[in-house]
């Protein structure tokens, strides 16, 4: 069954060779997808026959958004800590501790309530694939079964067992290290595609660059696939290190040095920008336009998570990468899609073309511009492709 989707004001298909730009845009266009697959893409004038029609009469239609950090697996919430960030008190992620003890007493119900939500809510906002990481259970079962449950949601799961130290191995981190790389990496690389650590020497409740070079490498001789926390809090070895073992991504780079920025440009490693993090915890923003003007490939994402940012929205985190970090609208459109999908390795999403995954997005307005344009207004959904005719 074919589906001509038809009435598109403005097409972006991150495909220079399919359009205008970097974002290959096509204005009046069409696009025909089959069997969840893209099919044709071009001018609505020249479209081939469908079985069925959805006019999205005369709105914008992207690819679906790829958030590539994510933290859905969670019980509880921090809305006092923030109220009390709000107030003067300084971020240093001491406060997950408070919601691993949450996760691991929420029953699997009520995990899984929580996380259907967040990704309904993200959905309906317009993006079609989330990477969701573990990082709140913290002892081998319940790293786990966060993982376990992360993969009923989606492909793209995450094992950071080196999120924190958790309370019980407080002043000995080197023997959490120990079971994080040994019984708690075997329990969850089955249900996992990647490892990620905190790696973070400023603060005092994440890992150190030689405790992160042991995850990393010992989830590499795992056959998992490597992601980085980098460089929030301070400048450290994080971003180094990720481009040294071939990280897909190093993700949020706020604190860089020129080595650190070389160390990107010449290598394959995605930055991976997280600007709610930095909106969520009243910290300065990174520099997206020192990384672009240098070459780096970057992606957004909104690190979705109970403590530093808890939003789920995509178009947030691109009116911020535009107001706030020099990204014109058309590259923080193409991070949040085409970077996103080059965070996660994917060749299928964040663009649209022959050989894409249908997942389109469809925006209340006529061209990519008003998702930076008009903040806070809820522009962007995932089109549904049941209501054709
Ligand atoms: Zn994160």
């Amino acid at each position: 069954m074919s589906t001509l989707v038809t009435g598109i004001a403005e097409l972006v298909t991150n495909n220079p060779r399919l359009g205008a730009g970097p974002l290959g845009l096509v204005p009046d266009a069409a696009v025909v997808v089959a069997d969840g697959a893209v099919t044709w893409v071009g001018p609505a004038s020249a479209a081939p026959a469908a079985d069925r029609r959805l006019d999205v009469g005369g709105r914008a239609v992207l690819p679906g958004f790829v958030d590539s950090h994510a933290h859905l697996v969670f019980g509880g919430d921090r809305a006092v800590e923030f109220e009390a960030r709000m107030s003067g008190q300084a971020y240093d992620g001491g406060g997950i501790a408070s919601t691993v003890g949450a996760t691991r007493s929420a029953t699997d119900e009520e995990l899984r309530a929580r996380l259907g939500a967040l990704v309904a809510e993200m959905r309906a906002q317009g993006t079609t694939t989330v990477e969701v990481k573990s990082g709140y259970g913290l002892s081998v079962d319940d790293e786990a079964r966060a993982l376990r449950l992360a993969q009923e949601v989606t492909a793209e799961t995450t094992f950071l067992g080196a999120h924190v130290v958790p309370p019980e191995y407080a002043g000995r981190t080197d023997d959490y290290v120990e079971l994080v790389c040994g019984p708690m990496l075997a329990a969850c690389a089955p249900h996992a595609r990647w490892i990620d650590v905190f790696c973070e020497p400023a603060s005092p409740h994440a890992f150190d660059a030689d405790a992160s070079r042991a995850v990393l490498a010992a989830g590499s001789d795992a056959g998992l696939g490597l992601r980085v926390h980098g460089n929030q809090l301070a400048e450290g070895p994080g971003v180094r290190l990720a481009v040294e073992l071939g990280a897909a991504s190093v993700d949020h780079c706020t604190h860089l040095v020129d080595a650190d920025v070389d160390a990107l440009a010449g290598g394959s490693t995605v930055a991976t920008l997280l600007p709610g993090v930095e909106f969520s915890t009243r910290s300065p923003y990174p520099d997206a336009r020192r990384l672009l003007d240098a070459g780096v490939t970057v992606a957004l994402a909104t690190d979705c998570n109970p403590g530093s940012c808890f939003t789920s929205s995509m178009p947030l985190v691109v009116a911020l990468a535009v107001r706030e970090m020099g990204m014109t609208p058309a590259e923080a459109v193409w991070s949040a899609t085409g970077g996103g999908a080059a965070a996660l390795r994917r060749a299928d999403v964040g663009w649209l073309g022959v050989g894409a995954r249908a997942d389109l997005a469809v925006l209340e307005a006529p061209s990519y511009r008003h998702l930076a344009y008009r903040p806070g207004v809820p522009l962007a959904r995932t089109l549904d492709l049941s209501q054709a005719t």
